[in-house]
Order: C-alpha cells, then sequence, then structure tokens
C-alpha cells in the first residue's frame, strides 16, 4: 500500500503506523509503536541513510500502548524532546494508559481483549512539552486537539504538504472508519465530523493506509453530520 509524501517516510508499518517528517530541525517522529519496535524503527531510520540522533523531536499523538510502546527506548536512543497533548501527558509518565470501550461488533470486541494485554509492562516516559490545540510543534505541523478515541489525543495537520496525520481518530484499514475502541465513541464521532471541515488533500493513520487525494472530503463522507 502506497504511504508515501514528499518529506515524509513511513518507518513502522504493519499493525501500527509510524512516521518521520524531514525538517529544518531534524527528523520529527510521529509515535513510536508498539512496545519494543525501537530497533524496527532504528532500522527503518537507517535504511533512510539516517541515524538515531537525527531524530530531534518525537510526538506522540495519544497514550495508547500501540502508540507509545517504543517510546522511552526511542527517547533514549535518540536523545529527542517528547511532545505530546497535556491532558494524555500524565498518563505517558505513568505508563498507565487511559481506558478504551468496545464499541459494536466481533472486531472490536477481539481487539477489545487483546488490548487489556496490552496494557501491562509499559515503559513510562518522559514528556518534554505538554501540547495544546492550536500549538505549532516542530516539523511544521500544527496539533489538533482530537478527543473520543483518548482523551488527550492530537492529530496534526502539515499545511505545507497539505496533510493531515489522523492518528487513531479514524482508521483506513476497511474503509474509512471510526477506530474500533474509544474512551467515549460519541466524543470520537463528533470529533471525526469537525476534523472533516478541516482543509487537506491528504491523510496518513495509525492503523491503515495512506489517502493521497481527496481526503477531506473523504473525511466527509464517512463522518459529516447532516
Ligand atoms: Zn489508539
Ligand atoms: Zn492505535
Amino acid at each position: 500500500m502506497k504511504q508515501s509524501v514528499p518529506g515524509v517516510h513511513r518507518v513502522l508499518g504493519g499493525y501500527v503506523n509510524a512516521f518521520v517528517v524531514d525538517s529544518d530541525d531534524g527528523l520529527v517522529l510521529i509515535d513510536a509503536g508498539l512496545p519494543k519496535s525501537e530497533s524496527r524503527i532504528v532500522r527503518a531510520l537507517s535504511a533512510l541513510g539516517r541515524r538515531p540522533d537525527d531524530v530531534r523531536h518525537i510526538i506522540v499523538t495519544h497514550a495508547h500502548p500501540d502508540h507509545m510502546g517504543g517510546l522511552a527506548a526511542m527517547l533514549k536512543a535518540t536523545g529527542a524532546r517528547c511532545w505530546s497533548h497535556e491532558t494524555d501527558a500524565d498518563a505517558i509518565e505513568a505508563g498507565v494508559p487511559p481506558p478504551v470501550y468496545a464499541g459494536p461488533g466481533v472486531a472490536s470486541r477481539l481487539l477489545f481483549a487483546a488490548s487489556r494485554m496490552m496494557r501491562n509492562n509499559l515503559t513510562p516516559a518522559r514528556v518534554d512539552h505538554r501540547v495544546r490545540d492550536g500549538d505549532r510543534l516542530p516539523g511544521g505541523l500544527v496539533a489538533i486537539h482530537a478527543p473520543g478515541h483518548s482523551p488527550g489525543q492530537i492529530v496534526l495537520m502539515h499545511p505545507k504538504q497539505r496533510l493531515l496525520f489522523a492518528a487513531d481518530c479514524a482508521m483506513n484499514i476497511w474503509g474509512l472508519k471510526l477506530s474500533l475502541l474509544n474512551e467515549d465513541r460519541a466524543l470520537a464521532a463528533d470529533t471525526a465530523a469537525r476534523i472533516a471541515g478541516l482543509d487537506f488533500d491528504r491523510a496518513l493513520f495509525g492503523h491503515g493506509g495512506l489517502i493521497d487525494a481527496q481526503a477531506a472530503a473523504r473525511f466527509r463522507e464517512a463522518f459529516a453530520r447532516p
């Protein structure tokens, strides 16, 4: 599946994605995968001709095990500064993710069972910068608070590339849908409808493939309210 946008590289794929963005201030890593993902991320960096200490910033979109699992190890390997929304920062520093609940359907219940196991053995990690809605972040990114999936989730706009890093505000695996697990599914639906009103052409996800054209229109079809 195509995952490429100029200046953006996927450094982790499979169950969950992570990306790096090239910037004047070094590489910005977005998310750090499940626990023990660090060696895969470092190998992907090396395939790009980059070293761990080229990563100057790590932005964690939310405090779930599949996004912060490799964070402590990646902070250590890179010496980067860590950014997350102020609402999920305590959960990252405690290594205790906020709760999620299953939605309708068998897949959601199965993932819920798996997620209860993933919650254990998370390594706490330091957050250097507590982000608020609208903050400008390294890499030319703008943070947008996107609660519902997790109380302190942020999605990231990259205006120069007209790109949205959608994190888990939606997934693009079997079409564009809300995530299977959410802290507050109704709020997640409100958030997705609000994000559908933003101005972007492309979207990358925590789970699933790139939408490389007319992404905001796809969000409106999937999530906009009448
Ligand atoms: Zn999540
Ligand atoms: Zn996820």
